[in-house]
């Protein structure tokens, strides 16, 4: 089986996927030449001026938000696919209808709709996630993204070499062992499904929910 850094079978990985893809924003090259906080505070800053909002509201609607947007989500989608079979199915075929079965609300801040995909690992693939243009990420699955997901290091050198990288994380796979990279946009965004830790047999889908990480939903860890 050939590496994951040499296959071509998905335009959606990050190998391919050049820098074209949209991030919703309609900011056209400003996107890339301004951090990202500087874009969202101008934004903030029109909507307010038009009267749309108010700072007040903006941060009332993101404590709400953030209030919601945990690991812990990921991880009861990660348990219960452990456990329904028929679930894991409904889950890697629709996403998005998977998560709202399990009422776990809109799948962004502003309930934008993006395309949740998630990926299954198996014996033979490891998958991750990355944004190479900035930092797409299902917020409200896996909560606020850690800092190194964001920075250029890690959106740079996890599409070059990820079978290292995640050996950095302290993520050690065999040689045989496929590493799959997806790249993540504001149209489609990227779950990590763990494979179920093994000797966990007897454990209920709360016990289970509990043995599931963050890095694991991001494929920088095994679970
Ligand atoms: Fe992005």
């Amino acid at each position: 089986m050939s590496r994951a850094d040499d296959r071509d079978h998905d335009h959606d990985r990050a190998s391919e996927h050049g820098h074209d893809h949209a991030h919703g924003d309609g900011g056209g090259a400003g996107h890339v030449d301004l951090p990202i906080a500087a874009r969202v505070r101008r934004l903030e800053e029109r909507a307010i001026a038009a009267g749309l909002t108010s700072d007040a509201e903006l941060d009332a609607f993101l404590t709400r938000f953030l209030e919601r947007a945990t690991p812990v989500n990921g991880a009861r989608l990660a348990a219960r696919a452990w456990t329904d079979p028929a679930f894991l199915e409904r889950l890697l075929a629709d996403g998005n209808a998977a998560v709202a079965e399990l009422g776990l609300g809109p799948a962004d801040p502003a309930g934008q709709s993006y395309r949740l995909m998630v990926v299954e690992n198996t014996a033979t693939v490891h998958n991750v996630i990355v944004c190479t243009l900035c930092s797409c990420y299902p917020l409200s699955l896996l909560g606020p993204s850690p800092s190194w997901y964001k920075s250029h290091a890690y959106r740079a050198r996890v599409v070059r070499e990820p079978r290292a990288v995640l050996a950095e994380f302290g993520l050690a796979l065999p040689d045989e062992v496929e590493i799959a990279v997806w790249d993540s946009s504001s149209e489609a965004r990227y779950m990590v499904l763990p494979r179920r830790p093994e000797n966990a047999a007897d454990l209920c889908e709360e016990a289970l929910t509990r043995r599931v990480t963050r890095e694991g939903l991001i494929g920088t860890a095994s679970i």
